[in-house]
């Protein structure tokens, strides 16, 4: 008798995502074309070229008027960059609690060299912009925020902040780590005031170790590594012609189908929160403005991680948090919203992509129902019977 296959649904798209074929194709195509893009032949010349071509793209993409961007490994590298050689020293650093470790781990290390650094709270679910404005004053060099929480999916509006950051203080430079936002909504360097932003390339369907970072102001940047003089001498190297390339077509094809994936993004998120309805006591993390893309919910009486590896045997892959914080007994996010033991140790994080489909919530649905009751069992819990608003 044959077996029947069923396919593995994916819902960790926060983590990294499944990249195209285009992409992989671009990848396949450089190793072909393997020439140093500073050597001066031809075909070195043609792939100096293409590279402009991304970057330009790239710009283009974010509504660049000014600045440039640069080739990075990624989010984590270019948070780095911007974060450590963007500001002068002593000066107060503004950000949030519940930023990712890159950001979180940068600031750590400024503060050791004697920057101030403030760190915002959320309240209600997520922090308030007017929190972090209440902050900014003349002696304020940076504030530095992630567009997309990564775990919770809140939004900041980044638009109405920029600008009032600038009329506050016009020489607060302010940096956006747009890691889960870019190509999921619109992030417009020029009309949000933004100096600075961070994008990951194996977040929209690129491919890992590639990234950017733009600069306003890439004159004022020291590079993070020093030697030939690539990327106008702010990250020296040759470049990853094959990460590049790939980085440019997954953002040609991301902004070719922007509204089309858009608009899946929306509805699935409604299908699946209509859904969840069906599940008795659980909570949903993610505050009223979340993005599409991603929502935190815990499923009380049910350890994360026994949910986590339930579905796992089901061929559902979610995650508890960020990948970075998996090994923690629960992330520092959950931790900086307040919220009880008994929602954050059951948190599950599903993060979604355009090729996710509603059959897939259907049965991921179901499979929650199943896994809530039998764990349940288990773990003896005696439920409050709350249905999902
Ligand atoms: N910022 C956010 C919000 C992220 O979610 C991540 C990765 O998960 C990063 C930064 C780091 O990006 P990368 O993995 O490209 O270094």
């Amino acid at each position: 008798m044959s077996k029947a296959i069923i396919e593995d649904i994916y819902l960790d798209n926060s983590a990294t995502t499944i990249p195209l074929p285009e992409v992989i194709n671009m990848v396949q195509w450089s190793m072909n074309n393997y020439y140093n893009p500073s050597a001066i032949y031809k075909q070195a010349i043609q792939i100096s070229k293409s590279i402009q071509q991304v970057r330009e793209d790239l710009f283009q993409s974010i509504g660049g008027q000014k600045g440039k961007v640069i080739f990075t490994s990624g989010g984590t590298e270019s948070i780095n960059t911007a974060l450590k050689n963007g500001v002068k020293k002593g000066k107060k650093i503004i950000s949030t609690a519940y930023e990712h470790d890159a950001t979180l781990k940068t600031l750590d290390k400024l503060e050791k060299e004697g920057y101030q650094v403030i760190l915002i709270k959320p309240r209600e679910f997520a922090v308030q912009a007017q929190d972090i404005l209440d902050q900014v004053d003349e002696s304020t060099a940076m504030v530095s925020l992630m567009h997309v929480n990564n775990e919770t999916g809140h939004m900041l509006d980044i638009e109405t902040i920029g600008k009032e950051i600038k009329k506050i203080n016009p020489q607060t430079l302010f940096h956006v780590d747009g890691v889960q936002s870019y190509m999921k909504m619109d992030v417009n360097v020029e009309k949000a005031k933004i100096d600075f932003l961070s994008l990951s390339g194996h977040k929209i369907h690129g491919i890992k170790g590639t990234g950017a970072l733009y600069a306003r102001y890439p004159e004022k940047l020291q590079p993070l590594i020093f030697g030939g003089g690539q990327e106008i001498g702010l990250r020296s190297g040759t470049e990853n012609v094959p990460g590049i390339l790939a980085l440019g077509k997954a953002v040609e094809l991301g902004i070719q189908n922007q509204s089309q994936n858009r608009e899946k993004l929306q509805h699935l998120k409604s299908y699946f929160v209509k859904r969840l309805k069906e599940i008795d006591d659980i909570v949903i993390n993610s505050p009223e403005n979340w993005a599409s893309h991603i929502i935190n919910v815990s499923f009380l009486g049910v350890p994360s991680e026994i949910m986590l590896h339930t579905l796992e045997s089901k061929g559902i892959y979610v995650s508890s948090g960020s990948a970075c914080s998996s090994k923690k007994k629960w992330s520092h996010v959950l931790e900086s919203l307040r919220l009880k033991d008994e929602v954050k140790s059951s948190a599950i994080r599903f993060s979604f992509s355009h090729f996710n489909t509603d059959e897939e919530i259907h049965r991921t649905i179901y499979e929650l129902r199943e896994a809530t009751k039998d764990i349940r069992k288990i773990t003896k819990y005696k439920g409050k019977n709350t249905r999902a608003k």
